[in-house]
């Protein structure tokens, strides 16, 4: 007979055959969960936990009409996936990247469950975007473009409803454009939107968060196995939010980054990478990495990609979904790699992850170890409603005690079902525990 995962694993295949991201998140989680599924098959099959689990509550798909600066009329394409809100108002970024379609949108939600239960607060899944392709456009067509995206997203969210955020393309110009549709719309100052900016109800650190809690993360990983950040080489891809903060803790932590990505190329620093100039290079300027190396002598730059080529002891991919491959994790490994965490989303396809973790290398999914950001975004949330707001040294605190905690717990899921050191299987674990004994005390929903 077949097994329970396995037959939700065909049903979930049948049904959403041209989704292959959100079949891959899929299969990597119920394929870890098996352990706990079979320990209580007969209540999570009769409650049919696994069918409801990958299955959104609700999928929005609308149209967003904009006008360019050339008085042209464009249309592209706006989702809201509210996955599941088991414990707590959907919460998830908002992506705005061309490759977006509704099963990238739906694997991100489907990750943004485990992952957000894994922050110990209360916040259920969801994720949303659309195709709209940022780059090259001017302010006043970013904000026709958000305008037009929340008068339509505005419809189905709330301060306890369903809370978006940043994602890629979505940072804290167009947070701010899209806070200030939904203020107009609804005639309400409210908590809506996490990364809002710091005048108008953001959070300290909240910026910083993903990648900060990415190496907090990392530091008490290595640290349990005795060693430090102290003098290692790391590599990491991405150029975004997540990797110059990630960067930039990793620095202070008194390792070397010597990498850094965007999607027509990549620089190798053997001096270590400067943060300033990569900000002002990515987030003042909005420019491309050649712009990076021609300031900065000891750069070189090369087209295409290749950061895993790198010989390092950490690697942190925090670029996008399926950027670490076979042939990456085999380049890591002879180059004497140690520890791969995730700082983007699913950055690891699977038979990557399964020969990291088959070679010794400690591996965290970005479920765990990214989760730094959203963790944030709940704290921001807290902030809103008690109508606060907490200083830098405070926040920072509590995401670094999220993030340890996180470690721990992950480690201990794993521990539990005899898979010590799989940490892959711990945090889809641990994530999914939460919600399903969430869902399973609130009956059929
Ligand atoms: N987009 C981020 C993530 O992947 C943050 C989401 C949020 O802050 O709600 O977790």
């Amino acid at each position: 007979m077949m097994s329970y995962v396995d037959e939700v694993l065909e049903l979930v295949k049948q049904k959403n055959a041209s989704e292959p991201e959100f079949l891959q998140a899929v299969t990597e989680v119920l394929n870890s969960l098996r352990p706990v599924v079979e320990a209580n098959e007969e209540l999570y099959k009769k409650n049919a936990i696994l069918e409801r689990i990958t299955e959104p509550d609700r999928m929005i798909m609308f149209r967003v009409p904009w006008v360019d600066d050339k008085g042209q009329v464009q249309v592209n394409r706006g989702y809201r996936v509210q996955f599941n809100n088991a414990i707590g108002p959907y919460k998830g970024g908002l992506r705005l990247h061309p490759s977006v379609n509704l099963g990238i949108i739906k694997f991100l939600g489907f990750e943004q469950i485990f992952k957000n239960s894994l922050t110990s607060l209360p916040i259920g899944g969801g994720k949303g975007g659309s195709d709209f392709d940022p780059k090259g456009k001017s302010d006043r067509e970013i904000m026709a473009f958000c305008q037009s995206f929340m008068t339509e997203l505005s419809k189905y969210i709330g301060a306890d409803v369903d809370v978006p955020a940043g994602d890629i393309g979505t940072g804290a110009r167009e947070i701010g454009f899209m806070f200030g549709q939904y203020k107009r719309i609804k005639g309400m100052f409210e908590g809506v939107l996490t990364g809002k900016g710091l005048t108008y109800g953001g959070s300290l650190a909240r910026t910083e968060a993903t990648g900060y809690g990415l190496l907090y993360l990392t530091e008490e990983l290595i640290k349990c196995h005795g060693e430090s950040m102290e003098g290692k080489t790391v590599v990491v891809s991405g150029a975004g939010n997540v990797a110059i903060y990630a960067t930039q803790k990793a620095q202070q932590m008194g390792a070397k980054v010597v990498t850094c990505s965007d999607s027509t190329g990549w620089i190798y620093d053997p001096e270590g990478i400067d943060v300033a100039l990569l900000k002002e290079v990515k987030e003042v300027k909005r420019a491309r990495l050649t712009e990076y190396a021609a300031a900065r002598p000891s750069a070189q730059y090369h087209e295409g990609r290749g950061v895993w080529q790198i010989k390092c002891d950490i690697a942190l991919p925090c670029a996008t979904q399926n950027e670490l491959l076979l042939d990456d994790a085999k380049q890591l490994v002879a180059n004497g790699c140690k520890c791969v965490c995730e700082g983007a989303n699913m950055p690891t396809t699977i038979d990557a992850t399964e020969y990291l973790q088959a070679n010794g290398v400690w591996f965290v999914g970005g479920k765990a170890a990214n989760a730094g950001g959203v963790a944030t975004s709940a704290l921001e949330m807290s902030q809103n409603s008690e109508r606060l707001s907490w200083s830098f040294e405070e926040v920072d605190a509590k995401l670094k005690g999220i993030m340890v905690n996180i470690y721990h717990n992950i480690d201990d899921a794993a521990k539990r079902y005899g898979m010590e050191g799989n940490y892959v299987a711990g945090a889809n674990i641990a994530g999914f525990e939460k919600v399903v004994n969430a869902m399973l005390a609130q009956g059929v929903c």
